[in-house]
């Protein structure tokens, strides 16, 4: 654990020295849970979400996209439950004055119960090598099974109370559990309240006027209030879905853990709408899609698992969280819905609007159910940036930080280098880069030795660095270096830019 922790605070610091994420402020010592991207990770956002609206929106004929305003009527948050509903249960320790979410404390609790069983496992697998059957350990083990078990009874009851709002239960658990704040040590606790994530402000420049508006916790009521108007403007035939992406707003009571969680973040949201009853086949449909499009981007498959929801939302009759394995355990990175028809029949409700499809297969009308796929664009590019971060000895003992981040989505594809400053080498790799720049986030540097030129791409993870020489004033060759495997070859100047675009597709 205190490894991962370690790797995780050189990621943090790696992630602000090369230009990816800053602490927003910081002139004024920060602002909590708000950070700025940077000149390189406001690039592989970019680039991340361009392939989430790609593959989408563009390769989906039954899928547009739209970008609805942040500010939206009142109403609509009264009308999605998030007025009365978007609470987390909040708790104070008295000696250390830190605030928690109660049901963190106890998910923190549970996660060491399950350090125990891992240990557990790993001790005997140790112990009988080759011979070790991991299923069968872990059905028959009684140490195993005991923890097992608290686990569920903890989750259980903690998502009964959450159900129910019975927030003093909530609290036993909590003492009954003996669980401490990590700050103060001391089980000093104050009462559990709940607490409205919702940022709110006035508009119009009238005090007495003034309305009170909320800044939007989620994209996708932008896109129920527009179901009709899509529907019938671009005359879609159910079933078809409508993505966004945009800023979310949520007041978290605590914000941790870097980009993972923000009080300002964005979000990459799809709900398809399709016919009751056939709405747990497209859930599965989008579970398989939305995984599948993790794994295309070359992320590693044992990084991911499924979280399926015992505690279903009141709206929810299925749901599933794909979670990733962060530097600090497996969490939640994207969220599968199935919404019924909730949000469209609450909003024909509230704004007394008729919103019915009418199917002409079925020949009659109906609220369309809604599967939502919902994904933080910042957590996903915590996930990348993580999953990127390698410290390498190399053959010669020196070492190298490389950003291993899929080519694709790489912040910068090719920086062109001349080998020195002088024979004409400078000015024959500006003309390659000219010639690259329409196509690619480029980079050209001449400053330092060559080697020190490649480990400043490494840590920013340029997949391809161009090395001009003097057999390029020659033959009008280069060398290509591959970032990973730092493999170098001779590749003609008029080749380049198909070469870097093959291998960055
Ligand atoms: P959590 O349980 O971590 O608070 P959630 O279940 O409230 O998340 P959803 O409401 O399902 O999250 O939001 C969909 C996605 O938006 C999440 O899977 C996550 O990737 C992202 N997200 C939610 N809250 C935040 C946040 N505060 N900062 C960054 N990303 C967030």
């Amino acid at each position: 654990m205190a490894n991962h922790e370690e790797q995780f605070k050189k990621l943090v610091s790696h992630a602000k020295e090369y230009g990816f994420i800053f602490p927003s402020s910081e002139i004024y010592d920060g602002l909590a849970a708000v950070y700025d991207y940077a000149q390189y990770g406001v690039e592989l956002k970019k680039n991340i979400r361009d392939y989430w609206w790609k593959s989408m929106v563009q390769m989906h004929e039954n899928i547009v996209g739209i970008d609805s305003g942040i500010f939206m009527h009142p109403t609509i948050w009264k009308a999605s439950g998030h007025v009365d509903a978007f609470n987390d249960p909040m708790i104070d320790n008295k000696d250390s004055k830190k605030r928690y979410r109660a049901d963190v404390l106890i998910e923190d609790h549970c996660a060491k119960i399950e350090a125990k069983i891992e240990k557990e496992i790993e001790k005997a697998a140790k112990k009988y090598g080759e011979a070790f059957d991991k299923e069968e350990f872990v059905k028959t083990n009684p140490r195993v099974l005991e923890n097992a078990r608290k686990i569920q009874e903890i989750s259980h009851r903690m998502n009964h109370d959450l159900e129910v709002n019975d927030l003093a239960d909530l609290k036993r658990l909590i003492e009954e559990l003996e669980i401490v704040c990590p700050v103060s040590g001391t089980r000093n606790w104050t009462e559990i309240r709940q607490f409205n994530l919702m940022f709110s402000t006035k508009v119009g420049s009238v005090s007495d006027e003034a309305n009170t508006i909320y800044l939007r916790p989620e994209t996708a009521q932008g896109i129920f209030v527009n179901f009709l108007n899509v529907q019938k403007t671009g005359r879609m035939k159910i079933p078809f879905g409508i993505a966004q992406t945009g800023k979310a707003f949520r007041n978290e009571i605590v914000a941790r853990q870097f980009i993972f969680r923000m009080r300002e973040f964005e979000q990459m949201e799809m709900q398809f709408f399709c016919a009751p009853g056939t709405e747990m086949q497209w859930f599965e449909y989008w579970k398989k899609e939305r995984m599948r499009w993790h794994l295309s981007l070359g992320m590693p498959e044992s990084a991911y698992r499924f979280h399926d929801h015992e505690k279903l939302a009141h709206y929810a009759n299925a749901a599933t969280d794909i979670e990733f394995d962060f530097m600090f355990g497996f969490k939640e990175l994207e969220g599968i819905h199935s919404r019924t028809d909730y949000d469209l029949s609450r909003h024909q409700e509230f704004s007394g609007k008729k919103i019915q499809y009418f199917d002409s297969d079925r020949d009659e009308s109906y609220v369309p159910y809604v599967v939502e796929t919902s994904i933080g664009l910042d957590r996903m590019c915590l996930a990348v940036l993580s999953q990127a971060y390698t410290e390498e000895r190399l053959e010669d003992g020196s070492e190298r930080v490389v950003m291993r981040i899929p080519a694709k989505i790489a912040p910068c594809k090719v920086a062109v280098l001349p080998l020195v400053k002088k024979d004409g080498m400078p000015e024959k790799a500006r003309e390659i880069l000219r010639d690259l720049q329409p196509l690619f986030m480029c980079q050209y540097d001449e400053k330092d030795a060559i080697g020190r030129r490649y480990r400043r791409q490494d840590a920013i993870g340029t997949p391809f660095c161009v090395t001009v020489d003097t057999d390029t004033m020659n033959d009008d060759t280069v060398t290509v270096r591959e970032r990973d495997t730092m493999r170098q070859e001779r590749v003609p100047v008029k080749e380049i830019a198909a070469y870097v675009a093959e291998k960055t597709r």
